[in-house]
Parts: C-alpha cells; structure tokens; sequence
C-alpha cells in the first residue's frame, strides 16, 4: 500500500447534496483557492439525490410563504427544540438556491402563468415544490463542481479528521480501490457525510436496503465525535413512513397534494397532516399496533388521470425501481393502496433533530471544522437545507483559510491510525464484516428501537461498548471489504451515543423519535434542552444540557403543539 499525501485549502469531505453546494461554494468566494472534494462513491450518483428527487421539502418561495413562517413551523414540529437562527438561515437562502440550482438546468414545477407550483403538505404554509422531472439533479452538479474547478477524489474514504492544538488541520482516509492510505492537509474542513442510515436493521433484514443511502453509516458523526466536537440531541432518532419492504418512501408528500391520504385498514384517515414529525410516526404507531392496521396510502378513489400523473412522477424519480416493485408483487394504485410500515431508526438532522452541533455559520465546537446537511444539527432541513448549509459553509470555509496555516500532522498518531484502519486486512479468514454488522444492527433494533426504555437501552449500551471486541475480530479481504469493516466501526459508534443520549433525557419527546414507557410525558421544566455530548479529555463520551438559544420568532408552545391524530 502507498501513502497519498494531498494538501488543499478547504477539504469537503463527502460529495452528496451539501458537499458539492459546499464545493463549488467555496471556489465561487475564492476562485484562487484550492477546493477539494473527497467521496467515497463517485460524486457523479452518490449520496440521497443520486437517482434525483421528486420534490423540494421545504422551499420558501416570496409570496408564498416568508422565512419567519417556516422557523415557527419547524420549531413547532421540533417540540420547540431548536436553534431558530440556524433554522431561518434556510428558510432566508432556499429560494437564492432555488434559483440558481434553475440557472444550471434543473427544473422545478411551474404553473400556466410559469409560477412556482408550490403544495401544501405541512401544517401551515405551503413549502413544498414538486420536481417531476428532477432525475438528473445530481449530474447537474457533478457538471458544476467540474465548471467550477473544484478538485475531486473519488473512491477515497474518510477514517479520521486530523486534529492540531484543538484545530482541524485535514483529515486521513484510504483509497477502497487500490487501499492506498491517504493523507491530506487542509485550513478548514466541512464534514458533509450524510445521515447514519445503517443504524438499526431494516424489517426485510438486507443490511443495505435502508430508507436512507446505504453509504452513509454514520461516518461523519463518528469523526466529528473523535475530533472532539459536539453533537446535539442523538435520542432524536430518524423514523419514516415507508413502503413496507420496500427501502422507499410511500410518498404521501406527492400524492397527497392529489387527494391520496394515509388510512388504516378501514380505509379511514387518521392523521391529518403527512409532514414528517415525530407526532405522525407516533400516530403511525399506534394505528399500526391497533386493530384497525396495516396502514397504507390510499389511492384507490382516484381517477385515472389523475393516478397516472402520480405514477410518472413516482417511478421517474429518486427511487426508479418503485414501479417495479409494486409490478412484482401484482400492485395496482387503481385497485391496491400501498402499504405502509415504519422504517428501521437512523440518526438525521435532515429529517429529525439529530446532528452534529453547528451553529448559523455551519461552525462546530472544533475550529476550522465545519458540518453541513444531514449529519449537522439544524432540525428539518432536507434537500434545500442541506444545499444551504453547504453554501453557508463552503463560503465560511475559504474565508477561515485564508487566515490559518497548513497544520503538520503527528507522525506516531498517523502510524496508530494506519495500523487501526488496516487490521482486518491481517486476519482475511477473520468474521465477514457482514456477520458483524449483522448482529450490531439487531442489538440497535432489540434495545434501541422506540418506545424506548431504561432497562433495555441500559443493557443495549453495555452490549455496545463490549462490541469493540468484535470489531477487532473482523477481517477484510480488500479495500472494499476494509470500507465496510470502517463503516461498522462507525456504526458502532453511532449506537454507543444513541444509546448514551436516549438514557439521559428522561422525558418524552418529538413524538416516536424520543418515546420512553418509563417517561411517558414531554417535561418542558427539566427538558427545555438541547442534549449534547461529546468526548472529554480522558477521552470518555460525556452528556450534558444545553439551552435552547433564545427566539427570534415568538411561537407559544404551551399552545402550539404538532398534534395530527384525527379523532
Ligand atoms: C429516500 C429519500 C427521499 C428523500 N426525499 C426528499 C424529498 O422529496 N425532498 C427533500 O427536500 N428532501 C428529501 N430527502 C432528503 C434529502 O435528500 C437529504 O436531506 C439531503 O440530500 C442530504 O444531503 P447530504 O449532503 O447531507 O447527504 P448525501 O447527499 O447523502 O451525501 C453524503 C455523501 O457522503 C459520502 N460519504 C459518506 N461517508 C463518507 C466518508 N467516510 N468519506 C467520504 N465520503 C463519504 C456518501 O457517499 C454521500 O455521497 C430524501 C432523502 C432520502 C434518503
């Protein structure tokens, strides 16, 4: 194996949604700076949108709905934990991204008078801006990362960011081709990795067949973890309505602007709003383990017309396959709803609350780093957010490099890191980090999984920490195999903070997503916070408080709560 050393001025490590937008963010304030790009995958279809997407989740288009609206919608839907200044950020930059993300050839729903086609599907206001013909958006930016001369590096993961005097100063990965180990220096740092998708198992038991891109495991907030940043509110479990067996979303954002609705086996609807929130998943819940379920989307009472229109956009986009599946099963939209089941938990800013701590500045707790899109903590960002965080950093990025020198990395540390990273490759007769993975996966499921209680998460964690003796007993044949032994160590991780986080706040919270049987109630006296953690100097995973930032839109939670449920 070689070693690859790079330097650059600003290191976008993972090139999804927020990491090109960060990219090409960075060069458009400096185009002299060196940008560089690292992806495990290959940029040109890697990451959530590589397949495109059907919709913008969050769009806040002038006159249709203002920045003040959204924040008070998200912090509403978020049980009133969130740091709104980070929030309006998204709601005051979507529409600039709108319109440039247009400019480069993306297209957006538009009505006869070439308006923006904007459906309402949240609670209030309308946010959400349908991409019927949005499949190429990720080679779109591919295309501009190239225009912009952001330098890319595929098929290298990352393992580490390298960490001087408290500061970032690049980050160390390995090539999962050739497994050369790799080196790069760099004056700032954006962790744009994604959600940790693979926490708990799927019900169709594939490891890969997650609601989320399979290649985020959690490995941004692993790194972010042992570079010794915070992160905020990992209890705040990622849970989603899907396509039972099916890895996808059952989509009543798309189809419910058509008149489609979720209903139980009785053919009744019982929430009143298909905004993702931890209110409608609990209600899922429960409908689903009462009588009156499976639950499915319901579309059956539609007419053709309109049940074509829903189709051509469903199995274009973001998940192709979809059309296929329900062709295999015999499903037919005109006769069967599709029904529904809830997905295995994963940690996401972008649909939940859980994140990496970033402020409105995309800034951690560890200078020169910086996180963006789903794997920062700003709560419900989606796409739109991910693209603005990606931006907000990319431009705070260069700005910080231009003050700060390169960083020499640590000779004795780098060496510890190589011999930890290719240890599998020594035993290739080692456990098959299948096996592995496999079982860590179930104990997430067994003792994590919502309603949440002490005993379990408590036996969970001990079974989480004793996991790092397994770990070393895996082996790798390849760079590829040692990227999915890199992956399960993340995941590991991952699950250690779930459960850590989750036994600390002992209330009930953001409906599914922080359930606990021993603490039924949401306890805004004790709980009116935010849970962070991070590693202390001995190296040990430490839990503590942290309020809620102070308003910057009124919004009355004693009256204003995110109930659903139709009774
Ligand atoms: C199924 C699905 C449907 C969705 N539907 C919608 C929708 O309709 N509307 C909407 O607004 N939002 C939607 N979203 C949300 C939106 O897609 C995400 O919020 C957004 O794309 C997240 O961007 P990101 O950059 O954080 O992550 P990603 O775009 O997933 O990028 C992460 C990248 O990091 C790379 N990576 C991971 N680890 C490493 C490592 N160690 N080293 C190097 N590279 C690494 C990955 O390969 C990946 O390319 C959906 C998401 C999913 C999963």
């Amino acid at each position: 194996m070689n070693t690859q050393l790079m330097q650059t001025d600003v290191l976008v490590i993972g090139g999804g949604t927020a990491g090109t937008m960060a990219g090409i963010k960075a060069k458009q304030a400096n185009p002299n700076g060196d940008v560089l790009i690292l992806e495990k995958a290959n940029i040109r279809r890697s990451g959530a949108i590589a397949m495109g997407m059907d919709g913008v989740n969050t769009a806040v288009i002038p006159g249709h709905s203002t920045p003040e609206q959204y924040v008070r919608e998200v912090t509403i839907a978020n049980d009133g934990i969130a740091n709104q200044k980070a929030v309006y950020q998204t709601g005051k930059l979507g529409f600039a991204v709108i319109q440039e993300l247009e400019s480069w050839g993306v297209k957006f729903q538009k009505d006869a008078q070439g308006n923006y086609d904007l459906k309402q599907v949240h609670r209030v206001g309308k946010y959400v801006l349908p991409m019927p013909e949005g499949k190429d958006l990720k080679t779109i930016l591919t295309r501009q990362v190239k225009r912009h001369k952001v330098r890319v590096t595929n098929r290298v993961m990352a393992t580490r960011v390298l960490v001087q005097d408290g500061r970032a100063i690049g980050a160390v990965g390995f090539d999962v081709r050739n497994g050369d180990f790799v080196v790069i220096q760099a004056k700032a740092v954006i962790l744009c990795t994604g959600a940790c998708g693979r926490l708990g198992l799927p019900a169709s038991g594939y490891l890969y067949g997650t609601y989320e891109n399979p290649t985020n495991a959690g490995d941004g907030y692993a790194m972010a973890y042992h570079a010794g940043a915070e992160l905020s509110n990992i209890e705040c479990f990622q849970i989603n309505p899907l396509i039972k067996d099916y890895n996808g979303p059952a989509c009543a954002y798309v189809a419910g602007p058509f008149g489609a609705y979720t209903a139980n086996a009785e053919g009744h609807r019982f929430i009143s709003c298909d905004y993702w929130s931890g209110q409608m998943m609990l209600e899922i819940y429960k409908e689903l383990h009462s009588g009156k379920g499976p639950v499915h989307l319901k579309m059956n009472h539609l007419d053709e017309d309109t049940i074509s229109e829903i189709e051509t956009i469903l199995w274009a986009n973001e998940r192709p396959s979809r059309g296929r599946f329900h062709a295999g099963r015999g499903e037919n939209y005109r006769t069967h709803g599709v029904e529904m089941n809830i997905s295995e938990i994963g940690l996401c800013s972008g649909h939940s609350a859980s994140g990496v701590w970033v402020n409105e500045r995309g800034e951690t707790t560890v200078p020169g780093l910086y996180a963006a899109g789903d794997m920062a903590s700003v709560p419900h960002n989606y796409m739109i957010g991910a693209f603005v965080y990606g931006r907000i950093c990319g431009e705070n990025g260069m700005d910080y490099s231009a003050r700060v020198d390169h960083g020499d990395p640590d000779r004795e540390w780098l060496e510890a890191e190589k011999a930890r990273i290719y240890a599998p490759l020594d035993r290739p007769n080692g456990v098959p980090h299948t096996q592995v993975e496999y079982k860590l996966r179930r104990l997430v499921n067994d003792y994590l999984q919502p309603p949440k209680s002490q005993h379990r998460m408590e036996i969970g964690l001990s079974q989480f920490v004793r996991y790092e003796e397994t770990l070393s007993l895996m082996g790798a044949r390849d760079p590829h195999e040692l990227m999915r032994c890199m992956e399960v160590h993340f995941i590991r991780d991952c699950a250690e903070m779930a459960a850590r986080a989750s036994l600390y706040r002992k209330e009930s919270r953001w409906g599914l997503y922080h359930y606990r049987l021993d603490y039924p109630e949401k306890n805004n006296e004790e709980w009116f916070c935010n849970v962070n953690l991070k590693k202390d100097e001995a190296g040990e995973m430490v839990l503590f408080k942290c309020p809620v930032d102070p308003y910057i839109v009124s919004v009355d939670l004693d009256h204003e709560v995110y109930d659903v449920a139709v009774r």
